[in-house]
C-alpha cells in the first residue's frame, strides 16, 4: 500500500459527517449490562469552549469509551449551567436579553463540543435556564419551606448608593462598585432566604469517611475546614451595669482566667443599646468595609464602648470593645480575648494596649512571663493561676468548667460549625425566581405546586438599579393571593445558581419528566455516580450543596443514596506558555482554533500527554506539534506497512501486549495516561524499526489493536484506521482488547546495577540467572568499572532478576 498522509481535516470531517445522526452514546434503559456513570462538570455558557474545558472533557470521555469497550451500559451527559450574572452584565453592556445571549452561547459551545466528538447522550441534555428544569428548583424549595428547611431573615447585602443596586460579591472591587470605583460599597439589611444547611452539618462530616479513597484527600479536608466543628462551651458573661448575659462561645474554656476583654462583633444586636451615635457609626462603617472581602484578609481594628462586663468564674470585670474581626455569624458574635493563649486575641491586644495575663503553663515548662511575651501559647498544658482549677490539664479542665457552667446555669458544653446557612437570595433578574407570594393578610404564602413553573418574565429591562429587576415588572409582581384570592406581592428574588448545579446529574437520568424531577427507580439504577470528575475550585461550595441536596432529597424520600458521587477526580489547570489564561492577556487557547489548526484528535492528546490529569498542564505549541507529528506517524505506518516472514513477531508483540497491559491498568487505578500514550509511542517506534519483519497475521493484529488502544484518546483516527484495515462499525463499539500476560512476558530480565545506591547502570540477563552470576556480570560491567576499580568491594546485595548493588570503600 502506499503511504497516506495525515490529513486530519479530512479524515475528522468525514467520520463528524457520518456519526452526526448516529446514536452510538445513548445510554440503554433496560440493559442487563453493569452500569457506569461518568460525568464532568457542566460547563457556565460564556461561549467559548477553552482547552481547560477540552481537558476535563478528554478525560471523561476517554474513560466513558474505555467503559463501553469494557461492556458497560455507560450515562455520559451534558448540559449547561445557564443562570448567572454574566448573562445580565451582557444585558447592560449590549441590551441583548440575558436568554437570547444565554441561547447563542449554548449553540456555539454545543457546535464545539460536537466537532470534538465527546461521546455525549444529547437527548438527555439539561439547561438549568429553562422552565422545564427550574420549575423542580421552586418544587424542591416548597418542600423545604414545609420541613423548615428554607426560612427568611434579616441579612446583609451589598450596596451601591450610587446604582442604588445591590450587588453580588463579584462585582464588589476592593470595596467598592465595579462601576463606581471612587463609590465604597454599604451594607444593608435586607429580608432574605436561607437554607438550613447547618441541619447537616454533623451528617455532611460523619459521610465524609464513605468518601475517603474515592475522593482526593485534599478535597475532603477543604470540607472538613469549611465545616469547621469545634467542640467548646457557652458562657455568659455579664454587663456590669445591668447585668445582662454576653453570650460568648470558646473553644478554651480552661484559659477564662486569661481573658482580658471582650469583643462584640459590629453588628452584634446588643450595640443598639450599648454604643453612642458615634459608636454606632463607626461600627457600622466596619461592617461596611467587609462588603466583598473576606474577613480573614482585613486588618483587625478595634475600640473601646465605654462598658465592662463580669467574667462568670471570676468575678472580675473586663473591658467591652467592638472588634472588625467578630462575626456575627459564627458562633455567638461575641469572643472573649485570651490573649496569652490565641494568637488572634494576642495581635489585636498588643495593638490596643489590653493587658495580656498568662494561664496555661507548658506541661514540661514554666508559665510566661508578661510583661515581655513574644508570642502567645496556643497549646494545651496545666491551667495556673485559675481560683480552684488551678492545677487541672487543659482538657480536663474543659469538661469539668464547662460542666461547672451548666450546674450554675451560666453557660454549657457546646458544639458550633464554621459552615453557615445557605443564603439563597440574589436580587437579581437572571436567575429561578423564588415561589413565594407576600400578601397584606396571610403573610408569606407558598406559590401552590399545581402553579409551578412560576415563570420568568421574558422581556424586561435590565437598568442596573433598584433592589431586583423583577420589581419593575407589574405583571410579574401584582398577583392574587392564592389564600384569600386579594391583591398581594410576588416575590422578587431570585435563587442562588449554586441550586441549579446541587441536583442536575439527577435530572439527566430521567430529563424529559414533566411530572416529577425524575424517576426515583431510574435514579436507583443509576446512582450513585461512578466517576465525577471538575476542577478543585468546586471543592467547596458546588460539591458541599451538591452534598446536602442529596440528602434532603433522600430525606423527603425520592431517593435512596446519601452521597452524590463515589468517586471523584479533580483535573489540574491548563495554562498557557507559562502563564495563566486569562481574556486580558490574550493568551486563551480556543477549542475552535485548536480544531482547525491540528484537529480534535490531537487537542485532546495532547492534554492528556503533556502531564499526569491531576497536574497542572502547560499548553505549549511545540508540544501539539509533536503529538501532531506522533499521529501522522501512525497513520502513515498503518497505511503503507508491508508484511515480511515473521522474524520480528516475537519483539512486536511482547511491545504491543506489555502496551496493552500498561493501559487496561491505567484505565484501572491511576489514569496516568500521558505515560499510557508515551508507551504508544514507543510502541509505534519498535514498528518502524522492525518494519518488513514482520508476519501479515501479526501486522494485522497489531494495526486493529493499535486502532482500539487509541480509540478512548483520539477516536476520529482510530476510527479511519479501524476502517482502513478493512473493519465494518465503529471502533470504540468494539473489544477492548485483553492482554496475553504470557506474550507480554520479557525473556530477560533488567537489572539494575548501582554502586553505593547510585544508579551505574542496567544489564540484561535470562530470568533466574544465579546471584553470583548477576555480581560477576556487574562488577565487570564496562559503566560500572569506574566506580569500583582500585577500591575495596565491602559487600555486594543482590536480589535476583532485579538489581545488584556494589558497597566499596
Ligand atoms: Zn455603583
Ligand atoms: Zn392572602
Amino acid at each position: 500500500m502506499p503511504e497516506k498522509p495525515y490529513d486530519h481535516n479530512q479524515i475528522e470531517l468525514k467520520w463528524f459527517e457520518r456519526w452526526r445522526d448516529a446514536d452510538f452514546y445513548k445510554a440503554e434503559e433496560n440493559s442487563s449490562k453493569p452500569k457506569f456513570y461518568v460525568l464532568e462538570m457542566l460547563p457556565y455558557p460564556s461561549g467559548t469552549l477553552h482547552i481547560g474545558h477540552i481537558r476535563n472533557y478528554s478525560i471523561g470521555d476517554a474513560l466513558a469509551r474505555y467503559k463501553w469497550m469494557r461492556g458497560f451500559n455507560v450515562l455520559h451527559p451534558m448540559g449547561w449551567d445557564a443562570f448567572g450574572l454574566p448573562a445580565e452584565n451582557a444585558a447592560i453592556a449590549n441590551k441583548r436579553p440575558p436568554r437570547e445571549w444565554t441561547l447563542q452561547n449554548i449553540a456555539a459551545m454545543k457546535k464545539t463540543h460536537r466537532r470534538f466528538g465527546f461521546s455525549y447522550d444529547w437527548d438527555r441534555e439539561v439547561s438549568t435556564c429553562e422552565p422545564e428544569y427550574y420549575r423542580w428548583n421552586q418544587w424542591f424549595f416548597l418542600k423545604m419551606l414545609e420541613r423548615g428547611l428554607a426560612y427568611r431573615k434579616k441579612a446583609l447585602v451589598n450596596w451601591c448608593p450610587k446604582c442604588a443596586t445591590v450587588l453580588a460579591n463579584e462585582q464588589v472591587v476592593e470595596g467598592c462598585c465595579w462601576r463606581h470605583e471612587d463609590t465604597p460599597v454599604e451594607q444593608r439589611a435586607l429580608e432574605q432566604w436561607f437554607l438550613k444547611i447547618t441541619a447537616y452539618a454533623d451528617e455532611l462530616l460523619a459521610d465524609m469517611s464513605q468518601l475517603e479513597g474515592g475522593w482526593p484527600d485534599r478535597v475532603l479536608t477543604m470540607q472538613r475546614n469549611w465545616i469547621g466543628r469545634s467542640e467548646g462551651a457557652e458562657i455568659d458573661f455579664h454587663l456590669a451595669e445591668t447585668g445582662e448575659p454576653i453570650r460568648v462561645f470558646t473553644t478554651r474554656v480552661d484559659t477564662i482566667y486569661g481573658a482580658t476583654c471582650v469583643i462584640l462583633a459590629p453588628e452584634h444586636p446588643l450595640n443598639e443599646t450599648l454604643l453612642n451615635a458615634d459608636q454606632k457609626a463607626q461600627a457600622k462603617a466596619m461592617v461596611d468595609a467587609r462588603a466583598g472581602r473576606d474577613p480573614g484578609d482585613i486588618e483587625k481594628e478595634g475600640f473601646f464602648t465605654g462598658h465592662y462586663a463580669v467574667n462568670p468564674y471570676s468575678g472580675e470585670q473586663v473591658p467591652i470593645w467592638i472588634g472588625n474581626f467578630v462575626l456575627m455569624g459564627y458562633g455567638t458574635g461575641a469572643i472573649m480575648a485570651v490573649p496569652a493563649h490565641d494568637e488572634r486575641d494576642f495581635e489585636f491586644c498588643r495593638k490596643y494596649d489590653i493587658p495580656v495575663r498568662p494561664v496555661i503553663r507548658p506541661v514540661d515548662g514554666t508559665l510566661a512571663v508578661e510583661p515581655g511575651m513574644k508570642e502567645s501559647f496556643g497549646d494545651y498544658g496545666i491551667v495556673e493561676n485559675s481560683g480552684p482549677w488551678s492545677g487541672l490539664p487543659s482538657e480536663e479542665a474543659r469538661s469539668k468548667m464547662a460542666a461547672h457552667a451548666e450546674e450554675k446555669g451560666f453557660g454549657k458544653a457546646a458544639i458550633t460549625f464554621r459552615i453557615k446557612d445557605w443564603g439563597i437570595s440574589r436580587q437579581r433578574y437572571w436567575g429561578t425566581p423564588i415561589p413565594v407570594i407576600h400578601c397584606p393578610k396571610c403573610g408569606m404564602v407558598p406559590v401552590p405546586e399545581d402553579q409551578l413553573p412560576v415563570v420568568l418574565p421574558d422581556r424586561i429591562d435590565i437598568t442596573g438599579t433598584g433592589r431586583s429587576p423583577l420589581e419593575n415588572v407589574p405583571e410579574f409582581v401584582n398577583v392574587t393571593c392564592p389564600k384569600c384570592g386579594e391583591p398581594a406581592r410576588r416575590e422578587t428574588d431570585t435563587m442562588d445558581t449554586f441550586i441549579d448545579s446541587s441536583w442536575y446529574f439527577y435530572r439527566y437520568c430521567d430529563a424529559r419528566n414533566s411530572k416529577q424531577p425524575f424517576d426515583p427507580a431510574k435514579i436507583a439504577y443509576w446512582f450513585e455516580i461512578d466517576q465525577y470528575i471538575g476542577g478543585v475550585e468546586h471543592a467547596i461550595l458546588h460539591l458541599i450543596y451538591s452534598r446536602f441536596f442529596t440528602k434532603m432529597m433522600r430525606d423527603i424520600g425520592l431517593i435512596k443514596n446519601s452521597e452524590p458521587a463515589r468517586r471523584l477526580f479533580t483535573q489540574g489547570m491548563v495554562i498557557a506558555e507559562g502563564a495563566k489564561m486569562s481574556k486580558s492577556k490574550g493568551n486563551v487557547v480556543g477549542a475552535d482554533m485548536l480544531a482547525e489548526k491540528y484537529g480534535t484528535d490531537t487537542a485532546r492528546m495532547f492534554v492528556l500527554f503533556a502531564a499526569p490529569p491531576e497536574k497542572e498542564v502547560d499548553w505549549r505549541w511545540e508540544g501539539a506539534d509533536g503529538i501532531y507529528r506522533f499521529l501522522g506517524r501512525v497513520y502513515r505506518f498503518a497505511t503503507r506497512a508491508t508484511a515480511g516472514t515473521g522474524e520480528s513477531d516475537r519483539k512486536v508483540l511482547r511491545k504491543l501486549h506489555q502496551t496493552l497491559r500498561k493501559i487496561t491498568d491505567d484505565f484501572e487505578t491511576r489514569w496516568h495516561f500521558n505515560t499510557c500514550i508515551a508507551s504508544v509511542m514507543e510502541l509505534v517506534n519498535v514498528l518502524y524499526a522492525e518494519e518488513g519483519k514482520i508476519s501479515p497475521t501479526a501486522l494485522q493484529e497489531i494495526l486493529e489493536k493499535v486502532a482500539l488502544m487509541l480509540a478512548p484518546f483520539a477516536p476520529y483516527l482510530s476510527q479511519e484506521i479501524w476502517d482502513e484495515l478493512g473493519n465494518k462499525g465503529p471502533v470504540f463499539r468494539q473489544c477492548w482488547p485483553a492482554y496475553d500476560p504470557d506474550l507480554a512476558k520479557e525473556d530477560e530480565a533488567e537489572v539494575v546495577v548501582q554502586v553505593n545506591g547510585k544508579l551505574r547502570s542496567r544489564i540484561f540477563a535470562p530470568f533466574g540467572t544465579t546471584k553470583e552470576e548477576l555480581e560477576a556480570r556487574a562488577q565487570a560491567d564496562e559503566k560500572v568499572q569506574p566506580f569500583v576499580a582500585g577500591k575495596q568491594v565491602i559487600k555486594v546485595i543482590t536480589v535476583p532478576d532485579k538489581i545488584v548493588n556494589i558497597v566499596v570503600k
